[in-house]
């Protein structure tokens, strides 16, 4: 299958890690070849409940049998859309009263991104070094590393980039912005939580002339920090949320969330001026539903906090240089990139996969299931730190 694999699907580099995937269950990943993974990663911060959570199965299989797509988006009501709107935005702040659900990350992005030049009028857009939104055309306008974005200039006009963490030229927000976009923590940028401070004072200044706070919570949301969404360990609401990955419980999903009135700008001029014909998928929806109903009911916020101070506690000593982030959106700092590269491999022979942030590469990602079970998550963090051991 490999060989297949690498001839008809178009890749993206040249040493795919190319794990043939049989199935998988909660933690596990297992392979066609009887292997047996800790998914250490949960698909880049997706599957926060495990793969495959059976309430989430059971709810896709519910409306399978009820109906597929029937119409583009925001036309017929569709009960699975309504039910997780519902739900998510009675969890949130007053102000995020109301979501247009697309279908992926990059999708909330570009969303955001329109409605918030579509609201103000205005053009100019703000992001800040080492961020990550996606990689269509807008996301990428937005996002802070050359490397990316060199190659497909000319991107959108009038965004620049200010520094993460940084007040200096915070000035550069002003009344012609039409949005500042941040992830509160910078997930490919290599786990890097924002100052509390920081990000009030660039709430402040945003209020100050009118510009709207995009938080692309993409990556952090749905309970991976600890809350439900990472702004709320910061007391900061922003005008457009962005949210994806975790939501569909493994299925693709995504959407921006805002107010009434700021969405009132998508109905004239023209109508119907932002229109998807799959976003909102009412299988999808109603895997968000589930997946959302689960993690509000059980205690898996908690269980991101106790895992955070496991890690945190466990993985300390030689070669170790820190560990960043928030609940079971962590980052490990090691000392070099052979050492990275040699207890990622090491790991992933012992049968646990862990990963590289995008932008890093003396960081490994750990972004645990939520459902992980306390001796599994032990016998994980005793492998790695063999590992780190081993070759530093
Ligand atoms: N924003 C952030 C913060 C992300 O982490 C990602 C995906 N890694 C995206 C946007 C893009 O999401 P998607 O891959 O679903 O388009």
């Amino acid at each position: 299958m490999l060989n297949k694999f690498l001839t008809h699907i178009a890749q993206t580099s040249d040493d795919p890690l190319g794990l043939e995937i049989d199935y998988a269950e909660g933690p596990f990943l297992y392979t066609t070849n009887g292997k047996r993974f800790v998914d250490f990663i949960s698909g880049i911060a997706v599957s926060s409940l495990g793969h495959r959570h059976p309430k989430v199965v059971e709810a896709i299989h519910k409306q399978v049998d009820k109906h597929l797509h029937v119409m583009v988006y925001g036309e017929f009501v569709q009960q699975p859309q309504v039910d997780f709107a519902e739900l998510l935005t009675s969890n949130l702040p007053k102000k995020l009263e109301q979501i247009y659900l697309v279908n992926s990350g990059t999708e909330a992005t570009e969303g955001a991104l329109k409605l918030a030049k579509k609201y103000t009028g205005r053009t100019k857009l703000i992001g800040f070094k080492n961020s990550y939104h996606g990689d269509t055309h807008g996301s990428l306008s937005v996002t802070g590393r050359d490397v990316y974005r060199d190659p497909y200039l000319p991107l959108l006009p009038d965004v620049h980039f200010l520094e993460f963490n940084s007040s200096a030229n915070l000035e550069l927000i002003d009344e012609k912005t039409a949005a500042v976009i941040m992830e509160p923590i910078q997930g490919e940028g290599g786990i890097i939580p924002a100052e509390k401070e920081w990000l009030q004072k660039v709430r402040k200044r945003c209020d100050e002339v009118g510009a709207m706070l995009i938080f692309d919570e993409i990556q952090s949301g749905f309970g991976r920090t600890g809350k439900l969404f990472a702004f709320e360990h910061y007391k900061v609401v922003p005008d457009i949320l962005c949210i994806a990955k975790a939501m569909g419980g493994g299925m693709p999903i995504g959407g921006f969330v805002s107010s009434k009135e700021i969405f009132q700008s998508f109905k004239y001029d023209p109508p119907l001026n932002h229109v998807t014909t799959f976003g909102g998928h009412p299988v999808s929806s109603a895997a968000a539903h589930a997946n959302l109903q689960e993690l509000l009911s059980g205690n898996y916020l908690e269980r991101a906090s106790v895992i955070e101070k496991k890690i945190r506690s466990e993985l300390k000593g030689k070669g170790i240089v820190e560990v960043r982030g928030m609940g079971a959106m962590l980052g490990l700092q090691l000392e070099s990139w052979e050492l990275t590269k040699n207890v990622v491999e090491e790991c992933f022979e012992q049968g646990i996969l862990l990963g590289w942030t995008l932008h890093s590469n003396t960081l490994i990602r750990l972004a645990p299931p939520l459902i992980i079970e306390d001796q599994l998550l032990n016998e994980v963090l005793a492998t790695l730190l063999e590992a780190v051991e081993k070759h530093s």
